[in-house]
């Protein structure tokens, strides 16, 4: 331990998103000194949000889980100051409403109610339907464990997940390795195939969409009332207050690594920065290859970055509009409605569905009578060379015609903002790429599908003795729980290390 008069030992976490800054608070509690290095002028990351034309676009939370009070989880947001007791969540009661051929159905987070919509939608899905119903319940069950890394839990702890898990093995059993594609042909009615199937790209597997409507129907993944960007801003008050220091523009060249040790940083106006310990949390695209050596991948790693087809990315094209604020009132569904749209041609796929998310539940998003609408259409590997591939000038061309397209569809499917539709935003995976240096563009970690293995790594390196590697990239499909609880795991691996207690 330290005395008073001694040095602080120096953790340096490179990028300040939720898992830097999660790092940078945990390492502050444990008493060492923190600097995060961060190549952009704002913190979060991809979790963050942009103005245009005096309105507020969100980039990020459709769901945060993690909000209910009793779970894990919420502890480690509220550490970091993400959360309070008396954060504000929004006032929704669905997931998402599916339409087609001028029907819809709705996953309401009461599951009672949705069992009974969806099965006057389809009697002869019935059995499907109630079997759906009780494993979206199973689910509820898989809490996220952020106490502390897996490697450090003990036969107690596996026990105690196993009794609180009871019904889960059910769950992986019959839905682990099906895709949400092939889970959907199990229902007849073509609105339940779509149902299925909207939400996340197909390729899926099934217990990651069971999971993650029990989450939503289980109150424990609450949308906080402020937008993305203002969670970010919290957790980085809370990392200032501790007495953390934090370097915004200042764009990560490598690490420097002398017989097995990370000495510190180089900066990108090739200044030097020392260190203790490093924590990079940037995605591991980047982090293996450029600010290390590939040679410090791991093999399980490397495996999935050379199978696309069984490790493939998602991002999203995506268009926000301004539109009279009662665009989505009086009508019985939820503020994210998929629809069916006329073939609509980007790069070399084609897609016939889309979806249309209100934002006008928080007054951030509000403006003179208008609210914020954004669209999204599923990207993938594929389609990110497709954007790759344009020039400047195309790009720009083929993203303004594509919005146009968009808008053409929204009118369609929704006659009454005819007119009244103001254009504000669009964009690609290439954005993600830009602003996180995010693999793909992608919006999370690998998929989860039915040909790969999840991702899950423990932080330290092959070679490295004092690098802890933190950030969704650490264990697949990543997303903000993963992003979270990996900064708080990487300072306890070091704890562990010195002999600490990890307890913080
Ligand atoms: C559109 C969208 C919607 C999403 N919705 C949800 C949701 O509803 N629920 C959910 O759980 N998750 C969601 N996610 C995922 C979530 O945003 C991410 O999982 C999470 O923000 C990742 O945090 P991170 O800190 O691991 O990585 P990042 O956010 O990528 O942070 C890494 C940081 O490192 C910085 N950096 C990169 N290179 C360098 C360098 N060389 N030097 C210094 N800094 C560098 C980057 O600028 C960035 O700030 C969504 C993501 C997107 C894009």
């Amino acid at each position: 331990m330290q005395t008073s008069n001694e040095r602080k030992e120096k953790v340096v976490v490179i990028g300040g998103g939720i898992a830097g800054l999660s790092a940078g608070v945990y390492a502050l509690n444990a008493g060492f000194e923190v600097e995060i290095f961060e190549k952009n002028r704002i913190p979060g990351g991809e979790c963050i949000g942009w103005n245009r034309k005096g309105y507020h676009i969100d980039n990020c939370i459709h769901w945060l889980t993690g909000t209910r009070k009793d779970t894990e989880l919420y502890d480690v947001w509220k550490k970091t100051g993400a959360l309070t007791d008396e954060t504000e969540y929004a006032p929704l009661d669905a997931f998402y409403t599916s339409t087609y051929n001028g029907k819809r159905a709705t996953l309401w987070n009461d599951l009672k109610k949705t069992e009974e919509e969806l099965i006057a939608i389809s009697p002869e899905d019935e059995a499907e339907i109630r079997k759906f119903i009780q494993y979206v319940e199973y689910s509820k069950q898989c809490l996220f464990p952020a106490k502390k890394p897996m490697e450090m839990w003990s036969i107690k702890d596996y026990i105690r997940m196993g009794m609180n898990m009871k019904d889960f093995p059910k769950v992986m059993k019959e839905f682990g390795k099906i895709s949400l594609e092939e889970y959907a042909e199990r229902f007849k009615s073509p609105l339940l195939q779509k149902l299925m199937c909207d939400y996340l790209p197909k390729e899926y597997c099934t217990y990651s969409f069971l999971v993650s409507y029990a989450t939503m129907a289980d109150g424990n993944g609450g949308i906080p009332m402020g937008a993305s960007l203002q969670m970010s801003l919290r957790m980085e008050k809370k990392f200032k207050e501790l007495g953390g220091r934090i370097r915004y523009g200042c764009g990560v060249e490598k690490i420097v690594v002398e017989k097995k040790m990370a000495t510190g940083i180089e900066l990108e106006d090739g200044s030097f920065v020392d260190a203790d310990y490093v924590i990079p949390t940037v995605d591991t695209g980047l982090l293996f290859g450029k600010l290390l050596s590939k040679e410090y991948m791991p093999k399980a790693l490397k495996a999935a970055y050379e199978n696309e087809k069984a490790y493939p990315a998602t991002s999203g094209f995506q268009v926000a509009f301004a539109v009279d604020e009662a665009f989505n009132r009086a009508q019985d569904m939820s503020e994210t409605v998929f629809i069916d749209i006329e073939p609509l041609k980007v790069g070399n796929r084609t897609f016939d569905r889309m979806y249309v998310k209100a934002y006008g539940y928080d007054p951030v998003f509000v403006k003179d009578g208008k609210q914020v609408i954004q669209t999204c259409i599923n990207q993938t590997d594929e389609d990110y060379y497709f954007w790759k591939s344009l020039s400047k000038e195309e790009y720009e061309r083929v993203k303004s015609e594509l919005a146009g397209e968009v808008a053409k569809r929204i009118e369609k499917a929704f006659p009454l903002v005819k007119g009244s539709m103001e254009y504000l935003d669009a964009w690609t995976p290439l954005t993600y790429e830009r602003y996180c240096h995010a693999y793909h563009g992608s919006y999370m970690s690998f998929v989860t599908t039915p040909y790969g293995k999840q991702i899950k790594m423990k932080g330290q390196l092959k070679g490295i003795k004092n690098l802890y590697v933190a950030g969704q990239w650490t264990n697949s499909p990543g997303g903000l729980p993963v992003a979270v609880a990996s900064g708080k795991f990487a300072v306890q691996r070091i704890l562990k290390k010195q002999h600490r207690d990890i307890e913080i």
